[in-house]
C-alpha cells in the first residue's frame, strides 16, 4: 500500500538513505531537515529545509502523513558527542518532544525513533571481550553522558505518548552503522568512515583514537534501512536493538580496511583521543524472535564500497590523486 511518510533528519546519512529506499517501495515522501544532504540531490517529493527544535516546524512537518521516522540529531563520533554536552542534550530533547506532540496533535499513524547503543549502561562496557547487550540492560541507568542520557528519556517519552495518547511508537537502538554517501571528515564523521579517510590518504602510518583495542559492532547501511522499515511494519513497541553481533577491536577494523584498498600501513596509536566504551556489541536475540531477520552483511563485504566511495570524494575534491 502506498503511504505518506515523513523522514526527519532526511538531509543526514541514514535519511538520505532511507528516503531512497521508501521511494523505491513506492511511497509518497516527505524529508525535513535543518540541511540539504551533502553528496547527492535527496529523492523526496517534497523537502521542507526547517529547524525542527521549533514546534511550529515540527507540526508542518507531521501534517498529513500516515509515518513518521524520526532521525534528526545534533549527533557525530565520539570526539564530537563528548565535546558539548549541553548543546547535543538540549537540540535533541528540543527535536524529539516537539516531533512526538506535533505527531500526537496530527494524529500520525505510526511513529518511529532512532535510539542508539549509547544508552547502554557504562558498566556493562567495561573490557574489549564484552558480552553482547540485550535491551533489558539499558537499566540500572548509565548511559553515555549527553548524547546517550538524552536518547534514553526520548525512548521513555515514546512510551509514555503510546501510554498516555495511544500514538504508535517503535523504537529502535543503532548499533554503529557506516556505508557510503556519508560523512567521512570534519568532526561529525564516526570510526568507519575516519579510518577508510585516513587509510586512503596514508602512505605508511595512520594514527588510531586509544589503542585500537576497544571493541564494537558495525552495521551497514542497507541493512540499517532494511531493519526499519521491518520495524515500522511489526507490532513491537518497545525498545530494540538494531545492528550487527559481528563485534571486531578498532584495529581489527584497521586491518579490514587495509585489505580493501590493498595497503599494508603502521598503526599509530594516540591513547590521548576519546574512545568511549571498551566493548560493545548487539545481542541480536529479541531482533531475530520479532523480524524473523537481522542484517546480513558482514563487514568485510559492506566497507568495500564505502571505502572505495570515500576515496572517490577525496579524489574529486583534490585532496588525492
Ligand atoms: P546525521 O548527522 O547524518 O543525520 C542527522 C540529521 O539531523 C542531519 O542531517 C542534521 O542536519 C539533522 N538535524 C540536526 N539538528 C536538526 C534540527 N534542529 N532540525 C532539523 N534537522 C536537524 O546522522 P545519522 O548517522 O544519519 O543518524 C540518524 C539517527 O540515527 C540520529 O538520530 C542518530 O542519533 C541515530 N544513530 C545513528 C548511529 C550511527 O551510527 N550513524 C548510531 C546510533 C544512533
Amino acid at each position: 500500500m502506498k503511504k505518506r511518510i515523513l523522514v526527519t533528519g532526511a538531509g543526514g546519512f541514514i535519511g538520505f538513505h532511507l528516503v531512497s529506499r521508501l521511494k523505491r517501495d513506492g511511497h509518497w515522501v516527505r524529508g525535513a531537515d535543518i540541511k540539504q544532504p551533502e553528496f547527492d540531490p535527496t529523492t523526496a517529493d517534497e523537502f521542507l529545509q526547517v529547524d525542527l527544535r521549533e514546534f511550529d516546524n515540527c507540526m508542518a512537518a507531521t501534517a498529513d502523513v500516515d509515518e513518521v521516522y524520526n532521525l534528526a540529531a545534533d549527533m557525530g563520533g565520539i570526539g564530537y558527542i563528548t565535546a558539548s554536552l549541553a548543546d547535543i542534550a538540549r537540540n535533541n530533547i528540543l527535536i524529539n518532544v516537539h516531533m512526538l506532540e506535533a505527531a500526537r496533535k496530527n494524529s500520525v499513524g505510526r511513529f518511529l525513533y532512532t535510539s542508539s547503543a549509547c544508552i547502554y549502561p557504562r558498566y556493562k562496557q567495561e573490557i574489549p571481550d564484552v558480552a553482547g547487550l540485550k535491551e533489558e540492560d539499558a537499566y540500572p541507568a548509565d548511559p553515555e553522558p549527553g548524547y546517550g542520557w538524552e536518547k534514553l528519556y526520548s525512548e521513555e517519552m515514546c512510551k509514555y505518548y503510546n501510554k498516555d495518547h495511544g500514538l504508535e511508537t517503535r523504537v529502535v537502538r543503532f548499533h554503529n552503522v557506516y556505508g557510503p554517501i556519508g560523512t567521512y571528515d570534519g568532526g561529525k564523521e564516526k570510526a568507519p568512515a575516519a579510518i577508510c579517510r585516513k587509510v586512503a590518504l596514508a602512505d605508511n602510518e595512520i594514527d588510531i583514537w586509544g589503542d585500537g583495542e576497544q571493541t564494537r559492532s558495525f552495521m551497514h547501511v542497507d541493512d540499517c534501512v532494511e531493519g526499519l522499515v521491518r520495524l515500522m511494519d511489526s507490532d513491537h513497541r518497545d525498545p530494540i536493538n538494531l545492528g550487527t553481533e559481528e563485534m571486531v577491536s578498532i584495529n581489527e577494523l584497521v586491518d579490514i580496511v587495509c585489505e580493501a584498498a590493498g595497503k599494508e600501513l603502521e598503526k599509530a596509536h594516540d591513547t590521548s583521543k576519546p574512545q568511549g566504551v571498551r566493548g560493545r556489541n548487539s545481542d541480536n536475540t529479541l531482533l531475530r524472535d520479532v523480524l524473523g531477520w537481522e542484517p546480513q552483511i558482514m563487514l568485510r563485504e559492506g566497507i568495500v564500497p564505502t571505502y572505495h566511495w570515500i576515496r572517490e570524494q577525496l579524489k574529486a575534491n583534490g585532496r588525492l590523486t
